[in-house]
């Protein structure tokens, strides 16, 4: 259970604070493409994105996109921001984050991992000590087998909070109640 735990719950990539990663001393990001940095499936990521990326590594931290996504898709976004990416990661299993990680030249404790899901971003970041950051998903499009993932990961996270492990306040900024700013 506590594997499934994030380090942080933050609404969107928009309000990660940056710089609380950085008196971690953390300076590389594996990134999650579908529904963190570009709605399931759109061919195109919105300018915002692009800027958030550009302003982080404006910031001294590394990016790798690490994506279950095909190769070609993970790699068109790869050359859009002109960063590598891992497609076809087949999260949560470790070798994609490890290859990340090669790729970033980073070891795992200067490493964090920011994705919108728990079974994939989350629990495979945690297995390997990464710092985990889980966002909102941007859009309720996705594969049917996430959206039954998604009410088990609803399921769990009320259950971290009544055990304490996360705050009532995190789990509504999951459910796009509460504000993270
Ligand atoms: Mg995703």
């Amino acid at each position: 259970m506590k594997k499934f735990v994030p380090d942080l719950i933050c609404q969107s990539v928009f309000t990660i604070d940056l710089d609380k990663l950085k008196e971690r001393q953390i300076s590389g990001l594996l990134v999650d493409i579908d529904n963190t940095l570009v709605p399931w499936g759109e061919p195109e990521m919105e300018e915002a994105f692009v800027a958030w990326v550009r302003q982080a590594q404006h910031r001294g931290f590394k990016i790798c996109l690490v994506s279950n996504a095909k190769q070609n898709r993970a790699q068109s976004f790869a050359a859009l921001l002109g960063i590598p990416a891992v497609g076809m990661a087949l999260k949560p299993l470790g070798r994609a984050f490890r290859k990340g990680m090669v790729l970033l030249g980073l070891e795992p404790q200067q490493v964090a991992v920011i994705g919108d899901q728990l079974f994939t971003d989350v629990f495979g970041g945690n297995r390997l000590g990464l710092y985990t950051v889980l966002i909102n998903p941007l859009s309720k499009n996705e594969l049917e087998s996430t959206k039954l993932m998604r009410r088990i990961e609803h399921w769990i996270l009320e259950k971290m909070v009544r055990r304490g492990e996360i705050s009532r306040k995190h789990v509504q900024i999951r459910q796009g109640r509460g504000s993270d700013e």
